[in-house]
């Protein structure tokens, strides 16, 4: 039974998404040719390379300073929508889960939470506009469920990257009313949201890391 995320965990976490941003680089870009201007697979890979030079450098004693950094590094480097967007969620995420070296299962929900919030308050997406919202507040819901029900971290974990993976195949039917693909109308239905599509992926490398720390 897994009950805690520590210092470690959530570094491999922000290793294995940066590698994943890498590797699904070229079908992210795909996804943002058809109703957007093909650069999320870019934006996504550029920013989590730098997230992770940055790392190099030296590993973050707490999880804000982590976390923090994954932040503003992601503010700095992306130009697209989704580096405000991601930095702001990684910002309050460490904001609310303050200078620690681990997280239990509500605290980690907290945190995650925040984030998503944080999202909410920069992009003001709502449910259904087809963007990353779409993926993150049902993995986000989903996760709180799960620890509710008693579920240790690594099964609720991956309850969200279920729901965060489910949200995102939910967003095909959609017609985008905030960012470029809005700018399509009805034309953006029928395509999966790029940035639901990395949110997705969020979720499931944050589940592998859990599951590989066990
Ligand atoms: P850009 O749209 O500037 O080219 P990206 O292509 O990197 O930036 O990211 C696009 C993604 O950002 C979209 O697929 C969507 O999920 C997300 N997005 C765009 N605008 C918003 C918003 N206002 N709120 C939430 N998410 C948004
Ligand atoms: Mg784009």
């Amino acid at each position: 039974m897994t009950s805690t995320i520590d210092t470690t965990t959530l570094q491999d976490w922000i290793s294995r998404f940066a590698a994943a941003m890498t590797e699904k680089r070229e079908w992210l870009t795909e996804l943002d040719s058809a109703i957007g201007d093909a650069d999320h697979g870019a934006n996504m890979a550029r920013g989590m390379t730098a997230v992770v030079e940055k790392l190099g450098a030296g590993a973050p004693a707490t999880i804000d300073e982590l976390l923090k950094g994954v932040g503003m590094t992601l503010v700095s480097s992306v130009g697209g929508a989704s580096g405000p967007l991601y930095g702001t969620f990684f910002l309050r995420m460490g904001m609310t889960a303050g200078a620690v070296t681990s997280l239990d299962g509500q605290a980690l929900a907290a945190a995650l939470r925040a984030g998503l919030d944080g999202i909410v308050a920069r992009g003001k997406p709502e449910a259904g506009d087809k963007t990353m919202y779409d993926a993150m507040a049902p993995a986000v819901d989903a996760l709180d469920a799960a620890l509710a029900g008693g579920a240790d971290l690594g099964a609720a974990v991956s309850a969200a990257a279920d729901a965060a993976a489910a949200g995102r195949d939910a967003t095909l039917p959609l017609v985008a009313r905030k960012g470029r693909a809005s700018y399509l109308g009805e034309r953006s239905a029928g395509h999966l949201d790029p940035g639901a599509a990395s949110t997705a992926i969020l979720f499931e490398t944050l589940a592998a890391a859990v599951e590989g720390a066990a």
